[in-house]
């Protein structure tokens, strides 16, 4: 039987997101990326005797921010549990993680679903912290434990996606949400987060299946791709007759294909225990309005926002999707005069950004964004031809102004190049006698388009504006050849 049907796919997501704290979650080693095994970790961090945690306020914080985002139930009250295994990756011998009273429960996430906007309902969000790491090579297996202890925010959501689109739009979705408040760094290379997924597949309407967790994947494609293959893979057991085991698989993107980590015997046996070294974890009243009130707008309202502008609904997701867009953006809008500057005005800058800017290699670096501001502004009144802005544009992005903070005289630039239109009475005068010229000297040309060939009208605006040279401008010209044509 062919996957879809009648079949449906349900997922779950155990999202970790690594909160952007400077320091451990219980220690004072720094949280860095790509330093040499081991130089990263303290007492606390391999368990040492004697050695005693201290939760990092600031983690907790950034956890407040993305909990409150995600509208969460905030508990007064939380409290820390170790989980214990025996793995060389723990140097502990367990985890501290928040068992049975985490720090958030309930709470959504929105994403675009086939019809139309649809809320995920999480679980709970809990505080943990993150494992070392085996480095596998030729000199056999070693350890770095420089992420050992690094703050963690593991979201959990219900198994209320239906299949591998939704879980890939809701890991993007989580994704922007942290970065918009800076809880997280979202940068996917370096593992900031990782997912796993728990997959089933029923038949609509039936009770849930028996599911597969697939874990640690760390990025939205991924995901898809993981959940898709799952899928298939549990879709063809049972359609053969066979039954799914509950199992932990491992997904191996270059491959596409997943194997068996553990099956649900040898699941281990964690013997949670409430830490005894760590007190009770307490938010009062004041500290959460304090988180709310420095909460930035967030990318779904943003998101509606820039649609009420006439900005296409595609291109506003983009710019909310990135803090580095959004701010791309405003600086640019802004420059351009603003949204009231005229009815097309955020529509043209965000056209600009999502078309050419993002297009072009680390283009939101390395264009300053007032300097597209001003450019645009002067594409929406007219005064240069779109062709000319992108010669302007790349000029832009090949100097350096916008690493060395100089100011780009935009108007400078395009006067320059001689790329401002002339307007008005004497330039319309002069371009339409050009345009006549153009037509007397071309009799086959003007011939054919009468009779219907559409596309030599090309030439004959190409030949006048070659005649009027760069300050000509395409649009009017071609309106003159049109006039121009019907005349003969
Ligand atoms: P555990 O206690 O074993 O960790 P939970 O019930 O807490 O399991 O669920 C863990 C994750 O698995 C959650 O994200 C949940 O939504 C998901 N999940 C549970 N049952 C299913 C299922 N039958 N199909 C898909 N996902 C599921
Ligand atoms: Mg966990």
């Amino acid at each position: 039987m062919a996957a879809g049907g009648d079949w449906e796919t349900v997922v779950g997501l155990e999202v970790h997101v690594q909160l952007r704290t400077a320091q451990k979650l219980f220690s004072v080693a720094p949280v860095r990326f790509g330093q040499p095994p081991n130089v990263d970790i303290d007492a606390v961090d391999v368990g040492l005797p004697g050695a005693l945690p201290v939760l990092n306020d600031e983690a907790v914080t950034l956890a407040l921010r993305l909990g409150v985002a995600l509208g969460c139930t905030v508990r007064a009250t939380s409290r820390f549990a170790r989980k214990h295994y025996f793995y060389p990756d723990s140097p502990k011998g367990y985890q501290i993680t928040q068992a049975d009273e985490p720090l958030l429960s309930d709470g959504h996430v929105v994403i675009d679903g086939a019809d139309g906007p649809r809320a995920i309902p999480l679980v709970r969000a809990h505080l943990e912290e993150d494992a070392g790491k085996s480095v596998h090579d030729e000199l056999g297996t070693r350890l770095d434990w420089n992420r050992a202890g690094t703050p963690l925010l593991e979201v959990v959501t219900q198994p209320a996606l239906r299949g591998p689109d939704e879980a890939m739009r809701f890991f993007r979705a989580l994704r922007s949400l942290a970065m918009a408040v800076a809880a997280c760094d979202g940068n996917l290379q370096e593992g900031s987060m990782r997912a796993d997924a728990n997959v089933s597949v029923r038949r609509r309407g039936a009770p849930l299946g028996t599911r597969v967790e697939l874990k640690n994947i760390n990025s939205p494609r991924f995901l898809h791709d993981a959940v898709a293959h799952e899928a298939r893979r549990q879709i063809a057991l049972l359609s053969a007759g066979g039954t799914v085991t509950q199992e932990t698989r491992l997904w191996d993107p270059d491959r596409g294909e997943s194997r068996v980590m553990r099956t649900k015997e040898d699941a281990p046996d964690y013997r949670y225990l409430g830490d005894p070294d760590l007190p009770l974890l307490v938010i009062d009243e004041a500290r959460l309005d304090d988180v709310k009130a420095t909460l930035p707008e967030l990318p779904a309202a943003r998101r509606a926002r820039y649609e009420a502008l006439g900005i296409a609904t595609g291109a506003a997701a983009t710019l909310v999707d990135e803090p580095a867009t959004t701010a791309f953006f405003e600086a640019a809008l802004s420059a351009a005069g603003g949204a009231a500057a005229s009815a097309t005005r955020a529509k043209a800058v965000a056209n600009w950004v999502v078309n050419e800017v993002l297009g072009l290699p680390e283009g939101l670096a390395r264009v300053p964004p007032s300097a597209l501001g001003r450019l645009v502004a002067l594409v929406d009144e007219g005064a240069v031809a779109g062709r000319g802005a992108k010669d302007v544009l790349r000029a832009l992005h090949d100097t350096d102004d916008a690493d060395t903070g100089a100011v780009v005289d935009v108007d400078a630039l395009v006067d320059a190049r001689g790329l401002r239109l002339q307007q008005g009475g004497d330039v319309e005068a002069r371009a339409r006698a050009v345009v006549r010229e153009v037509l007397d000297k071309s009799p086959a040309q003007v011939a054919q388009v009468k009779s219907g060939k559409d596309k030599i009208k090309g030439f004959l605006v190409g030949q006048s504006l070659k005649a009027l040279g760069q300050g000509a401008d395409p649009k009017q010209v071609q309106q003159l050849v049109d006039e121009e044509l019907a005349k003969r």
